[in-house]
């Protein structure tokens, strides 16, 4: 099952979507004055779910707010039917679990609307994976901390870009056929020394397999960098950001546009790895969320 870019996606689709493999709970569908709300009551941390606001009246603007952050949908008209989605998010690195407040202010007719929904977001323990490198692959020499400095900066760029109109669509595309070597949560102790959560999933790749793009979007940034070695930044729109690390190749250069599937470059074992895999990983308003959720199966 494809989710359509045109806007003539109705509520009924989107929740037999939805039930079928995006939430953990139920969707809820409280109708409030003229905007309908659908998000999951319950996720858990990382994980990625879907929010549809429409109404039978013309939307005139529609901001969601949540985890702190305000996010500008585009709103798609058909006839007098508004409606507008967005990806949202939490981030193994920086979000607390618990019950979260999402918020939709629209105007309708001219006037404001708001709605609220609660979204209990659950803990989730995820393992812990224990590595042993060498010592000079866990701590970077000195000459390297102000590229590394740098690449931090354009990497932020990077995920912060928000380009309102959306082009990805549901499911994404596998980049790689490959098993899952190394999930999204585990907690990396390197040489015994905690370390940043896994923000992205690890697929098995050999050096030399194709890599594709998960959905339509525009190369926003193609460089190589200490860690991520030859990268790919996507941008979706509406936030969505997707990357692909450790490459042998890239094909795509920076304002380059894509189409969900095009070959962007090849697997390989580039940066700071200790074989070839690929490292995918997707930004929601700039959070890093599990992809896999969200690719075809
Ligand atoms: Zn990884």
């Amino acid at each position: 099952m494809a989710w359509p870019r045109s806007p003539s996606m109705t509520v009924f689709r989107l929740l037999v979507a939805a039930a079928t493999f995006l939430f953990l709970g139920s969707a809820a569908a409280r109708p409030s004055l003229a905007v309908n709300v659908i998000a999951p009551v319950e996720t858990s941390i990382g994980r990625p779910f879907l929010v549809f606001v429409s109404s039978k009246r013309p939307l005139e603007e529609v901001v969601i707010f949540w985890e702190g952050k305000e996010i500008p949908l585009a709103v798609e008209r058909s006839g007098q039917t508004s409606e507008a989605m967005t990806l949202l998010g939490t981030d193994v690195g920086s979000s607390k679990p618990g019950a979260k407040t999402l918020e939709v202010r629209s105007s309708v007719g001219g006037k404001p609307v708001s709605v609220t929904r609660q979204v209990n977001v659950r803990h989730v323990d995820f393992p812990v994976q224990k590595l042993s490198l060498p010592q000079e692959m866990v701590d970077p020499p000195r000459e390297v901390l102000e590229r590394i400095a740098r690449e931090r900066k354009e990497t932020a760029r990077a995920l912060s870009t928000f380009t309102r109109s959306r082009v990805w669509a549901i499911p994404f595309v596998r980049p790689v056929p490959g098993k899952i070597t190394s999930p999204y949560g585990f907690r990396r102790i390197l040489n015994d020394q905690p370390r940043a959560p896994h923000r992205g999933v690890d697929y098995r790749a050999a050096e030399g397999d194709p890599v594709r793009a998960a959905a339509d979007g525009t190369v926003v940034l193609s460089a190589e960098h200490y860690y991520a070695g030859q990268c790919i930044y996507l941008d979706h729109g509406g936030g969505v950001v997707s990357v692909y690390m450790h490459l042998s190749s890239r094909f795509a250069e920076e304002g380059e546009t894509l189409s969900a599937g095009d070959i962007i470059g090849l697997a390989g074992r580039s940066g700071r790895v200790t074989g070839p895999h690929l490292h995918f990983g997707l930004s929601l308003q700039g959070m890093m969320v599990d992809p896999e959720p969200l690719l075809e199966s």
